[in-house]
């Protein structure tokens, strides 16, 4: 049976020069891997500890709602511009390739009071920065946060407070 690892491809010099792109999607491809990987982030404390999960914009997506289901917590999302209906709590971050910024539904966020973070990678951390940023605006508790893959020479876990679980490091 393949590791994680093996499934993760790297793409040099993608979007961007320099850019050493990790691409998850792979793991979704191996239903068995995928499976274990999303028991093992639904039995974190971490979750356990959350009202619910907020997974961010795409391919966070794909993780946070099968820890949703299996951990049956509720899931909002945080999503890109232009994506999002109604009124919507938005916040520009810094990316390792450029400039963007996300939105949560007011409404959503209302439902619940702590949540855990879900997203596919960490890299710089400007990302997940961001969300713990509106959620902090906005009186929610941020329990913790999970991701696949952080990049440790990046450092992004420096910009982020709370307890932080990465399946894989590169
Ligand atoms: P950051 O804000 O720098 O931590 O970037 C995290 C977000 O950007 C994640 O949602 C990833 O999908 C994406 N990302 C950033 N750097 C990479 C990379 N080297 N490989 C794959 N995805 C990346």
């Amino acid at each position: 049976m393949k590791s994680i690892e093996e499934l993760i491809d790297t793409y040099n010099d993608f979007p961007k020069k320099g850019i050493e792109f990790k691409d998850v999607l792979g793991i979704s491809k191996d239903p068995k891997i995928f499976k274990e990987l999303i028991l093992k982030m639904s039995s974190s404390q971490i979750i356990k500890n959350a009202d619910a999960i907020i997974s961010i914009d795409a391919r966070g997506f794909i993780f946070g709602s099968a820890i949703s289901l299996q951990a049956s917590k509720p899931m909002i999302v945080a999503r890109k511009p232009g994506k999002l209906p109604g009124e919507l709590l938005e916040k520009k971050y810094n990316l390792e390739y450029g400039e963007n910024s996300l939105s949560i539904q007011k409404e959503a966020l209302n439902k619940f009071n702590s949540y855990a973070i879900v997203d596919d990678l960490l890299a710089t951390g400007g990302t997940i920065n961001c969300v713990t940023k509106i959620l902090e605006s906005n009186n929610k508790e941020v329990v913790g946060i999970l991701v696949v893959v952080e990049l440790m020479k990046l450092e992004g876990r420096l910009k982020l407070k709370y307890p932080i679980e990465s399946a894989i490091t590169f």
